[in-house]
């Protein structure tokens, strides 16, 4: 029985993993539930699953918890990052799913990678932001690192395993590895007329043709933003250089990504648009478990196609790749200023195109100060998160 901390348990990939929990009931325990602000959610997820712990971001939160949930459950609620934290890395996890939204999820995944546990990586953000930061952690630690992304999970199902026990530092060439090719469906604009796209709604930009996910990322797998931070993903996981790693537009969502080798092969990872195939995995590595997903059916399926990016339809992923050849200083404040323009973005204060020109007004005000060009430690990662929110914010109000 492996006891599991979920972080991000009210959200899409929360919910994902209890699935997974749920078909698999002798293996997995839940340790503890980690959301933000929807506390009904929250509170029905403890009467379900009687964690030892649950963890709402604000203390007001957790006051509303215990409310809602009136001593039925022996669930200890606490509030706020020390204590996202500390059921991160407490003794008795075995697992943590990282799967809160953006920078917040950083801290508590940092905690669980420093107390060497299996991390479930869904929260890219986490990596984009801290990069090497973060692969040194794992190494340090002896954390084991799963990628719980479906492309990324794809990949690490389709290399050898002297590659999977190495993620980070892993050397693909010398493995027969030519490079990868990370998939992306090209999201619900693919086809609309570029002109156009100033004028698209939120409900229209979160309406993804094939996933359902949360509405973060689901903007970003409009813009393609969200290509562009698996990217930067990848190049960490996989230590890929400029050569190694291609995106092409898959728009069935069927191949989650592949791996092309020296000899001429490639291998691809198939399955249904469902985030519990890439999360049993990681929770089962080197295992197989029951996901709850049904099996592909071939003979229903009419084609598979593939198609060039369309850069200028998609600046958010050209930026991101950018971005990633930079330097970390880059990523860091793309990430950042990505997070601050979708929210305006949903909340309606900007336009869709907006997202890209503020992502790139504070890349460029970024790399071209010299200020944050050496990031060496979490706190002046922290810092330049901040001041990149700051510079984005500032552009949103200006609008
Ligand atoms: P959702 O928006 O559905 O869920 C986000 C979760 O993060 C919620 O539980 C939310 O809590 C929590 N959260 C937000 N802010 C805070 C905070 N300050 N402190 C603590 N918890 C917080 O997102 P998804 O599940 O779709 O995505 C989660 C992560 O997984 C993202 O990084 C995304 O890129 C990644 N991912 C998602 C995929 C998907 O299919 N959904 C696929 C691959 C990766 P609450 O709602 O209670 O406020």
């Amino acid at each position: 029985m492996q006891n599991l901390t979920i972080l991000g348990a009210t959200g899409s990939i929360g919910a994902s993993t209890l699935k997974v929990v749920a078909q698999n009931p002798s293996l997995y325990s839940i340790y503890a539930l980690v959301g933000g602000k929807n506390v009904t959610k929250m509170a029905a997820l403890c009467l379900q699953w009687q964690p030892k712990f649950a963890v709402v971001a604000e203390e007001s939160d957790a006051k509303r918890l215990r409310t809602e949930l009136n001593g039925l459950v022996d669930t200890q609620i606490l509030f706020g990052q020390d204590a996202m934290c500390q059921v991160s890395a407490d003794d008795d996890v075995d697992m943590v799913m990282a799967a809160i939204v953006g920078a917040a999820g950083l801290l508590p995944t940092l905690a669980a990678v420093k107390a060497g546990k299996r991390i479930l990586l869904a929260n890219k953000e986490a990596l984009v932001m801290s990069g090497q930061l973060f692969i040194d952690a794992v190494r340090t630690s002896g954390a084991q690192l799963l990628p719980v992304d479906s492309e990324h999970n794809a990949i690490f199902q389709c290399l050898p395993t002297s590659i999977q026990t190495d993620l980070g530092y892993c050397d693909l060439a010398q493995a027969g590895i030519e490079h990868i090719l990370l998939t992306g469906s090209g999201g619900p604009f693919r086809y609309s007329d570029v002109s156009s796209l100033s004028s698209v709604t939120p409900a229209q930009a979160i309406a993804h043709p094939n996933w359902s996910m949360g509405p973060k990322i689901s903007v970003d797998s409009a813009t393609m933003m969200n290509k562009g931070l698996e990217f930067i993903e990848a190049k960490w996981l996989f230590n890929t250089n400029k050569d190694q790693l291609k995106v092409i537009i898959h728009p069935q969502s069927v191949i989650h990504s592949m791996v092309q080798y020296q000899d001429g092969s490639v291998l691809a990872q198939m399955g249904q648009p469902d985030m519990a195939t890439p999360i049993a995995y990681s929770m089962s590595y080197p295992e197989r478990i029951p996901a709850g997903v049904p099996s592909l059916d071939f003979t229903k399926m009419n084609e598979l196609t593939f198609l060039e990016v369309d850069f200028e339809r998609y600046p958010c992923l050209a930026l991101a790749i950018e971005a990633c050849y930079e330097g970390q200083h880059a990523t860091t404040a793309i990430n950042a200023a990505n997070e601050v323009a979708v929210e305006a973005f949903l909340s309606g204060g900007i336009s869709f195109t907006d997202i890209s020109m503020i992502n790139e007004r504070v890349m460029s005000k970024v790399c071209a100060s010299n200020q944050y060009n050496v990031l060496s430690d979490l706190e002046s990662i922290l810092e330049l998160d901040r001041m990149a929110r700051i510079y984005a914010g500032e552009i949103v109000h200006s609008k």
